[in-house]
């Protein structure tokens, strides 16, 4: 099985290297920059011929908006406009040129309804300041050391990495991997290498196939899942959080940067700067850490995992859940959990968006009309059930696969598919307990749509 990964090491990189990587960062922002205003003069000249009636045929020429074409116009301009080319990789240039396509194709893709999700705006310039320098090596020398302790990259040379590179250099040995390209940037203050790798993996299939396991993410705990197990919150965001702050008003009281005057930032600020971003980042990578040993273990375990489909994009819009929404990183979830099922020969499950699993009794069906988010515990009117109110959600999670898979013919309904079944609106159904009738075999699940979609490796 053929799977696109990627592999990100830590960079040491001497103040002379830091230099070279940040003149080729540069080089990609005068690429890019160049290539909007250029997108946007045209844009600007079309519409004004349009608005004096001239005709179609007769109007200023499109600029095309493929990498390709931005290349072309790009390599005409280049002598103009950046005279100094030759001193950076033509890659540099070509980052910029690619980012530049891609946000174009977001804009226009979201504009046409193409894209899903939330409306992209029109690309924006990146400034010196504020754009993250990064740059994308696609082809020539593109290498890990033998010592595993160092990577090749074209112009760059030899760059020490901070930590071990054996997990991929061992694939590379073996012949079970390929480069596809490698892109440095700088996080929170600390550079990487990010290579993206096709690799060969051996077929895998959960310890426990035919288990079921239903996952609730919350506030109160990163995940409870529907076996009873509560994974606790790392809330290393909170036990940040003071230092931030302290971080933060350091700042304030230093000389930040002014638009209107011109002002540049004090070199104070700029050093209190680099702190509060080094924070952020330590609070990204421990989050990233727990997630990800929480995501591999469902996946190893079990053969089908059912997530729910949470706005998050919604519920960061709400302020007050904004910061916990973020810091448990729902959304990750989710997509970690899609991929690495779908790498260990497992299937995800996502329940609808208005699936009520909160307000739903896991025992006997009933469903409330409104369960408040402070209220913890779930009290069943009907049956008298009274269970911790994420567990039960998680329950009627890992209930739903039971209905997919009644729905279909056998255990391995929904082989490959996709089931897009919405209901209208945000109803509450009321479930009938134990699993679907007979009768309702076929490709839509019970109840008109618990399950949005099913996703199986093969
Ligand atoms: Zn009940």
């Amino acid at each position: 099985m053929k799977a696109i990964q990627a592999y990100r090491f830590a960079l040491d990189l001497t103040p002379l290297q830091e230099r070279v990587v940040l003149a080729h960062a540069g080089a990609a922002r005068v690429a890019y920059n160049w290539g909007l205003a250029r997108v946007k003069a045209v844009m600007d000249q079309r519409a004004a011929e349009r608005s004096y009636g001239t005709p179609d045929e007769l109007l200023t020429p499109a600029l095309g908006w493929n990498l390709a074409a931005l290349r072309k116009a790009w390599n005409a301009a280049k002598s103009d406009v950046a005279p100094w080319w030759a001193e950076c990789s033509k890659e540099a240039f070509n980052t910029g040129l690619d980012n530049l396509a891609r946000g174009l194709k977001n804009w226009s893709d979201s504009r046409t309804g193409k894209r899903a999700g939330r409306r992209v705006g029109f690309p924006r310039f990146k400034s010196r300041r504020r754009a993250t320098p990064s740059v994308r090596f696609t082809t020539g020398a593109i290498r890990v050391g033998a010592d595993r302790k160092h990577v090749v990259l074209p112009r760059l040379g030899r760059l020490k990495t901070h930590e071990s590179t054996r997990k991929l250099a061992r694939r590379l040995e073996a012949g079970t991997a390929r480069i596809l390209s490698a892109t440095v940037r700088r996080d929170g203050g600390r550079w990487h290498v990010a290579f993206c790798v096709e690799v060969e993996r051996a077929e895998r299939i959960p310890t426990r196939p035919q288990a079921v396991v239903g996952v609730d993410v919350g506030i109160t705990h990163l995940a409870v899942l529907s076996t009873g197990e509560m994974v606790p919150n790392p809330r290393h965001l909170d036990e940040a959080a003071q230092r931030m702050r302290r971080l933060a008003r350091q700042m304030s009281r230093r000389v930040g940067p002014d638009r209107r005057t011109g002002l540049r930032p004090s070199n104070r600020w700029e050093r209190a700067r680099q702190q509060v971003a080094r924070a952020h980042a330590r609070v990204a990578n421990l989050r990233r850490d727990g997630l990800h040993k929480l995501t591999t273990r469902l996946a190893g375990e079990y053969g089908t995992i059912v997530v729910e489909d949470l706005n998050v994009a919604g519920m960061l819009r709400n302020r007050r859940l904004a910061r916990q929404v973020a810091d448990a990183g729902f959304g990750e979830i989710r997509r970690q959990v899609a991929y690495k099922a779908e790498r260990n020969g497992g299937r995800r499950i996502v329940a609808d968006r208005w699936y009520p699993s909160s307000k739903t009794c896991s025992d006997c069906g009933a469903v409330k009309a409104k369960l408040p988010l402070r209220v913890r515990t779930y009290i069943c009117d009907s049956c008298g059930l009274a269970l911790d109110r994420d567990l039960n959600a998680a329950r009627n999670l890992a209930a739903i696969a039971r209905e997919v898979t009644t729905a279909g013919s056998g255990p391995v309904a929904g082989r490959g598919a996709d089931r897009k079944t919405r209901p209208g609106g945000p109803v509450a159904m009321k479930r009938q307990p134990g699993p679907a009738q007979a009768d309702k075999t076929g490709t839509v699940p019970p109840q008109g749509g618990t399950c949005r979609s099913v996703a199986r490796a093969h």
